[in-house]
């Protein structure tokens, strides 16, 4: 307080020679912002805030110590005891965490290749995923791209077959190879 006291009353002469002292320093550091157009800064007293404001409610005994180090650390989880190897194997080969054997085999009565019962075949699935490949190829090759395909059914005609009269007006590929067995005509 009595710091305060001494500081307060400014003094005239000791403020110009701060505030020359400041335009100097100011200046100085930016040389391209000339200070006439607004009066310099002058020197401000940057005061603490003010002790009159009420202390959060907390333990005595607890804010009577002064905070550890320990207190600020994030205590990750840590192994305290070593596992032995039967431990980590027993836990690892659990029935329960292996990998359940599957009794829903079937033959694929297309192809013959085993496949589960509830799931398409993987070998069908690609055939037919290579031929509509190929179709689309021919599609994109007649049409000239994606965009102009217009918006009609598709015929796709095998070797040796002619178009019938249900298929006019509506777009033909025709494709080099004999039609297979899993590709019907309708
Ligand atoms: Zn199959």
């Amino acid at each position: 307080m009595a710091a305060l006291l001494l500081v307060f009353p400014p003094l005239p002469r000791l403020r110009g020679l701060l505030q020359r002292c400041w335009g100097r320093l100011e200046r100085g550091l930016f040389p391209g912002f000339s200070g006439n157009q607004s009066p310099p800064w002058g020197p401000a007293l940057a005061v603490q805030a003010p002790a009159f404001f009420p202390e959060p409610v907390s333990d005595t005994q607890e804010s009577a110590e002064a905070p550890s180090l320990l207190d600020s650390i994030f205590w990750m989880a840590a192994p305290k005891k070593r596992r032995t190897i039967e431990v980590n194997r027993c836990r690892r080969r659990h029935p329960n965490k292996l990998i359940k054997v599957k009794r829903n085999i079937d033959i694929c009565p297309e192809c013959g290749n085993l496949k589960q019962k509830h799931v398409l075949c993987g070998y069908c699935y690609a055939k037919v995923k290579a031929e509509t490949r190929l179709i689309r190829q021919e599609m994109r090759k007649k049409e000239g791209g994606p965009f102009n395909a217009p918006t009609v059914e598709t015929v796709v005609l095998y070797d040796g077959e002619k178009p019938t009269e249900k298929d006019q007006g509506k777009r033909i590929i025709e494709r080099a190879r004999k039609r297979p067995s899993w590709f019907v005509q309708n």
